[in-house]
């Protein structure tokens, strides 16, 4: 099987669209979704109607609980407010079903799936070192776990050996590193933060046992137009052309 994984959308409908367009040229089997669809972006309903339509797993993120009110904004930043009050406004009463059906975690053979943490995923917690990563793995027996949250790719590996260290490359074999278990996070669709503004989603062949990320174009300057119409703030507009 060949599986896609796709999180952090943030309602940027121009960034899903392209890596649609990319997934349809890979031979993918499933598209995954691990949360966030919608939030910062200008299209949270288009973006729902995708997913709900192309994703048969699909995870809930912590900007969609807050969207239909299932989780408070007191911790979110001032721009992500924002945009959520903007989101839960516009939001038609088909996504709000759509996104009040979803779980927090789910599991497929060899990979447990969610979109903050394997420990208390409904709590939203960040992975942000190594030893935050090194806790998570407690709370998962497979041999992968794939998130998002954090906007940032990145491949931990915790060896044979219980060394954990960081994956310096885009694509793992698994072969390469046998009796491994791998905490991935496949990066965001919609508002990618490691200074590559281009849309960041993963691959994994359960046959031959490889993980890669591709990376996408898309339109960002449509993306902006579309975030200043409704007057989102200035930051979250900027940004998406930085990739930060
Ligand atoms: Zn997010």
């Amino acid at each position: 099987m060949r599986f896609a994984f796709i999180s952090d959308i943030h309602a940027n409908l121009e960034a899903l669209e392209a890596v649609f367009e990319d997934i349809q040229d890979q031979r993918i089997d499933e598209v995954i979704c691990l949360g966030d669809i919608v939030g910062y972006g200008a299209n949270p309903n288009e973006c729902c109607d995708l997913v709900n339509e192309r994703c048969p797993v699909t995870l809930l993120g912590n900007h969609d609980a807050a969207a239909v009110d299932q989780l408070s904004t007191q911790h979110f930043n001032i721009h992500a407010k924002i945009a959520i009050e903007w989101t839960t406004q516009n939001l038609k009463t088909e996504s709000e079903r759509f996104l009040r059906t979803l779980p927090y975690k789910a599991t497929k053979p060899q990979m447990t799936l969610v979109h903050a943490t394997p420990y208390e995923p409904n709590m939203w917690y960040y992975i942000t070192s190594l030893e935050e990563a090194a806790f998570n793995y407690q709370f998962f027996d497979t041999q992968l776990c794939l998130v998002g949250h954090t906007h940032i790719p990145i491949i931990i590996v915790l060896d044979k050996d219980k060394e954990l260290y960081v994956h310096q490359d885009t694509e793992i074999h698994l072969d390469d590193v046998k009796e491994s278990r791998l905490l991935i996070n496949v990066g965001s669709v919609g508002q990618p933060r490691d200074r590559n503004p281009r849309s960041c989603y993963g691959i994994f062949d359960s046959d031959a046992g490889v993980f890669c990320y591709r990376r996408v174009s898309y339109n960002i300057e449509k993306t902006q137009a579309k975030m200043k119409k409704i007057k989102m703030p200035e930051f979250l507009i900027s940004r998406l052309a930085d990739g930060r």
